[in-house]
C-alpha cells in the first residue's frame, strides 16, 4: 500500500530535500504550508504538481488537525520552526510560539487524530549550547544558550515525553548545521560559497566575515533527510544525532570555496568583528557512533564535496540570473 507523508515545513530546505526523497520511495506526500502574501513555493517548484498542499501553520491548531485529519498521514515530519539562531535573540517569544508550543500543537493533534502516525521531531544541535563533553552524544546534557535552543529543547523533551506517555512512535534527530544551494545566504557556508562565484564572476570583490577560528560540524542537507527516514522506518522509535561527526573551521571554508573558483581568499577576504557572534557556541560536534552502529548511516558527501556542490551551483546560478 502507498505510504502516506506529512511534512511541515515542506517550502524550507529540509523540506524541499525530504519531499524530493519520499516521492522516490512511491510515498504520497503532504505539505503543510502556511499562507503567505506573496509564493513562498520557490524552493518545492520543481516537484509540487506531484504533491498535495495543505493551508495550516504551526501557531493554529485547529489547522493541524484538519492537516492531519485530511492526509491520514503514516509518517509525520516537524521540519517548521523559526530556524534561525540570531532572530531569536530579538524575537524571543515568536521563536518559542513556533519553535516550541507549535510542536505541543502538533503532538497533541497526532495524539487526536492519528495516534498511530510516526513523528519525527526536528532537534537541533543548539541544544547543546556550551556543551561540557566534545564530542556530543545523545547522553550528552542540554545547556541551551539562546532562545532558539531553549524553545527546541522544550520541543525535543516534549516529543520524549510524549513517546513515554502515549506511546507514540515519535523519535528526534539532533541535527548539527547542514547545508545545500537551498540555504538562505544568511548562514555562513552560502555567504561564503555565494561570495566566491560572485567575486570569480566580477560582480563584487570583497567578502566580510565574522570569527574564521569558529568551527562547525557541517554535513549536507540531502544526507540529513536521508537520515530522518530512516529514523522512521524502524521498529523501534528513538533519537539519534545526525552530523557529519567533523568540524572544520570558517576559514578552511572560505579557502575551499575560493579554491573552487581559483582565486586566493585573502585578498578578498576580510575580518569584520560585527559578525562576531556574541553566543557562539563552541566545539559543537555530534558523535555519530549510535546512528552509524544502528542504522548503518553516515554521511555521502564529504566537506569538501559539498563545498564543490555549492560553489558551482552559485555559479550557475548567478551567470544565468546576473548578481
Ligand atoms: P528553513 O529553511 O528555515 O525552513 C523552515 C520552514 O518552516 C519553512 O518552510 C517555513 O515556512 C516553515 N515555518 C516557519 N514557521 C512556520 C509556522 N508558524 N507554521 C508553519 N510553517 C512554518 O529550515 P531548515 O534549514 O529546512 O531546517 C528544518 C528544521 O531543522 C527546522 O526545524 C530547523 O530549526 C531544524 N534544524 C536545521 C538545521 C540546519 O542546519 N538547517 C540544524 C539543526 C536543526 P515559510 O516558507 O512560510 O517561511
Amino acid at each position: 500500500m502507498t505510504k502516506k507523508a506529512l511534512i511541515t515545513g515542506l517550502t524550507g530546505q529540509d523540506g524541499s530535500y525530504l519531499g524530493e526523497l519520499l516521492l522516490t520511495k512511491g510515498y504520497q506526500v503532504f505539505g503543510l504550508v502556511r499562507r503567505s502574501s506573496s509564493s513562498n513555493l520557490e524552493r518545492i517548484n520543481h516537484f509540487s504538481g506531484d504533491i498535495q498542499i495543505l493551508s495550516g501553520d504551526l501557531l493554529d491548531q485547529s489547522s493541524l488537525m484538519d492537516a492531519i485529519t485530511e492526509a491520514q498521514p503514516d509518517e509525520i515530519y516537524n521540519l517548521a520552526s523559526q530556524s534561525y539562531v540570531p532572530l531569536s535573540w530579538t524575537q524571543p517569544a515568536l521563536t518559542a510560539e513556533y519553535t516550541a508550543l507549535g510542536v505541543s500543537r502538533l503532538l497533541e493533534s497526532i495524539r487526536r487524530c492519528k495516534p498511530d502516525a510516526r513523528f519525527y521531531q526536528a532537534s537541533s544541535s543548539e541544544v547543546f549550547g556550551q556543551p561540557d563533553e566534545s564530542p556530543q552524544t545523545e547522553r550528552t546534557a542540554f545547556r541551551p544558550r539562546n532562545p532558539y535552543g531553549v524553545a527546541k529543547t522544550y520541543a525535543h523533551w516534549m516529543t520524549v515525553n510524549y513517546r513515554q506517555k502515549y506511546n507514540l512512535y515519535n523519535c528526534c534527530g539532533i541535527t548539527y548545521t547542514h547545508e545545500s544551494p537551498r540555504r538562505g545566504t544568511e548562514f555562513v557556508f552560502r555567504k561564503i560559497t555565494h561570495a566566491a562565484a560572485q567575486i570569480k564572476l566580477g560582480l563584487a570583490n570583497e567578502l566580510k566575515l565574522g570569527n574564521l577560528d569558529a568551527r562547525r560540524d557541517w554535513c549536507y542537507a540531502k544526507d540529513a533527510v536521508y537520515a530522518m527516514w530512516l529514523m522512521l522506518q524502524q521498529e523501534q522509535p528513538d533519537d539519534y544525532i545526525i552530523a557529519s561527526g567533523e568540524t572544520h573551521s570558517v576559514r578552511e571554508l572560505v579557502e575551499c570555496a575560493f579554491n573552487c573558483v581559483g582565486l586566493n581568499w585573502q585578498d578578498y577576504v576580510s575580518v569584520d568583528p560585527a559578525f562576531y557572534r556574541s553566543d557562539e557556541s563552541v566545539q559543537l560536534v555530534g558523535s555519530i557512533n549510535k546512528i552509524k552502529t544502528e542504522l548503518g548511516w553516515q554521511p555521502q558527501y564529504s566537506f569538501e564535496q559539498l563545498v564543490e556542490v555549492m560553489v558551482d551551483y552559485d555559479l550557475k546560478k548567478i551567470s544565468k540570473n546576473g548578481a
